[in-house]
């Protein structure tokens, strides 16, 4: 009898896309006798449809991507490798920890502490992240956490230096102005011209 309310059921609905106002119809699917949403929350009127919820996912992935300054832990990698770090060399510590987007303007201390070759650097901590990155930018003693070292950013680096702290909190939207939209498949070539280092 368990079984019964154990096997995978299908409810569809006609719906109202709040975003451009298409009707269309939404479905969802149990699994082990679980719906995803509650069956009172899925029967409502309004959603969003297919095609928008992709738009607005690739609009959050965009976002983000400018929010890491069009750089990935592997190109960061790549990039320390093709241009090791030297000291005092500015760099922008991204703190995306509170919700916020903070970046910071750090100087590099040692630019190779021991045979992995970290990067210290003094200019930022929010009490539980280190100072020391690995070369991909992730933080040697939180490195799943919030806290990742980038390469200089010009426009990034050009806006904290007219404050009076070295760092600036940015919201997404003003972030994506800033550094523009790129796609992911072409970020590389893009990210290296925009963050040279001047010397
Ligand atoms: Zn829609």
């Amino acid at each position: 009898m368990s079984n019964v309310s154990k096997k995978s059921e299908t409810i569809t609905r006609w719906k109202k896309c709040r975003d451009c106002g298409c009707r269309f119809k939404d479905s969802m699917t149990s699994f082990l006798g679980i719906f995803p949403v509650r069956i009172s929350d899925f029967k409502t009127d309004n959603g969003q449809c297919p095609e928008c919820r992709k738009k607005e996912q690739l609009r959050y992935e965009k976002l983000f991507f400018a929010r890491d300054l069009h750089w990935t832990f592997e190109s960061v990698k790549d990039y320390f490798t093709e241009n090791p770090p030297y000291l005092d060399q500015e760099l922008i510590v991204l703190d995306t920890s509170h919700r916020m987007n903070t970046y910071a303007l750090v100087k590099v201390i040692n630019p190779e502490h021991t045979k992995q070759k970290r990067i210290v650097i003094k200019g930022h901590s929010n009490g539980y992240s280190g100072m020391s990155f690995y070369r991909s930018g992730k933080n040697c003693f939180s490195p799943t956490g919030q806290v990742r070292l980038l390469p200089y950013h010009s426009k990034i680096g050009a806006l904290i230096k007219e404050g009076k702290i070295n760092e600036i909190q940015l919201s997404l939207e003003e972030i994506i102005i800033l550094v523009g939209e790129v796609e992911q498949t072409t970020a590389r070539g893009q990210a290296s011209e925009l963050n040279i280092n001047p010397r």
